[in-house]
């Protein structure tokens, strides 16, 4: 029989530029570790190509504790990728994805364990509130998960980020899906499994700036629902119509003047409207078909998802590209 304590459960926490709440993260999850849960944890920080004094900090960390574990990326991949390769690192009976800068509370860590245990698969922190951020963030992020929802062809829980649980089969489940424009939370609403809600108060940043400017927060907005859904495509197919129909209308309109009236000239304005209506729907179309080609075109060339330098805690050494590094036994 499977005792307890031979559980593993990995901690995947994404690192970048985080210099001034690396060391407090690190002291609040290992006291949370610490506390036990009858678990044997692996923190594993992916560093992703932070420029400042991160893995630095994260190698000394490592040398001092042995469940501390450090992959380091070659360059900055973004967020979702970084998570990706802890996905792929992770070895956890469960693996819980948390940010480095503690706007979610580690000392969450084992109500999520205990609802694993009760027999979910995924456990995904709700956000009852959301301290330290700006009224503009929280209400795009509102009308973003709305509209999203409204969108997507799977249902994908409202106000819900990554901090979550994931069981060993979700997790495979993850790593099994190659595709390189990653929305992690999609993706696990897609996996299925059994799914429950943890409500939790969300703090304000530890230390420092967010590392998600407006440019990264509207490509990842856009990535959630042009791989989570084909509608923006059909809409574009009801919006030519629409256009399609009017300019057919003014058309009738305009002949129609030139055959029966002499003031055919004063056609001048319906003309214009029609030809800007026009140019305008096309060029959105064509637009939404971009990207969507782009995304093809991304995902046809088949490069690994990301490179790494350095691995602590891992027999790799230098760039590998494989998604399953090999490990030290700890
Ligand atoms: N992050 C990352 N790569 C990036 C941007 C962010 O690994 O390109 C990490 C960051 O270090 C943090 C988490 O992702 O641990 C969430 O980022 P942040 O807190 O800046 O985003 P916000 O909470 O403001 O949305
Ligand atoms: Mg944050």
């Amino acid at each position: 029989m499977v005792t307890l304590t031979e559980e593993i459960l990995s901690i995947v926490i994404p690192c970048y530029n985080e210099e001034e709440v690396i060391a407090e993260t690190i002291n609040r999850l290992l006291s949370v570790c610490d506390a036990g849960k009858g678990c044997n944890f692996e923190l594993i920080f992916v560093d992703d190509g932070s420029r400042d004094r991160t893995r630095e900090l994260l190698r000394t960390f490592a040398e001092k504790d042995s469940r501390i574990r450090v992959i380091g990326f070659a360059r900055n991949f973004g967020h979702q990728i970084a998570v990706t390769a802890g996905i792929d690192a992770a070895r956890g009976d469960a693996v819980v994805l948390i940010d480095a800068d503690l706007q979610d509370p580690p000392e969450v860590i084992p109500d999520m364990i205990s609802k694993w245990r009760e027999g979910f698969d995924v456990v995904y922190g709700i956000r009852t509130e959301r301290a330290g951020e700006s009224r503009f963030k929280l209400a795009t992020a509102r009308t973003f998960y709305r509209v999203l929802n409204k969108l997507s062809d799977v249902p994908i829980p409202l106000d819900t980020g990554d901090f979550r649980l994931l069981s060993r089969a979700v997790a495979d489940t993850l790593r099994a899906m190659p595709e390189r424009d990653r929305f992690l939370r999609g993706m696990v609403s897609w996996a299925g499994f059994r799914q429950t809600a943890l409500p939790y108060k969300r703090s304000g940043r530890f230390a420092g700036k967010s590392k998600y400017p407006l440019r990264k927060m509207l490509h990842f907005a856009i990535d959630g629902i042009l791989s989570f859904s084909t509608k923006p495509l059909q809409m574009s197919i009801g919006l030519g119509m629409i256009a399609a129909t009017i300019a057919l209308i003014g058309i009738i309109y305009a002949i129609a003047l030139r055959l029966f009236t002499n003031i055919w000239v004063e056609g001048w304005t319906a003309l214009m409207i029609a030809v800007l209506f026009l140019g305008g729907a096309q060029l959105l179309c064509v637009g939404i078909l971009g990207e969507y080609i782009g995304r093809i075109y991304n995902e046809m060339k088949k490069r690994p998802m990301y490179v790494t330098d350095e691995y602590i805690g891992f027999t790799q050494k230098g760039a590998v590209f494989s998604r399953s590094p090999e490990r030290t036994e700890q």
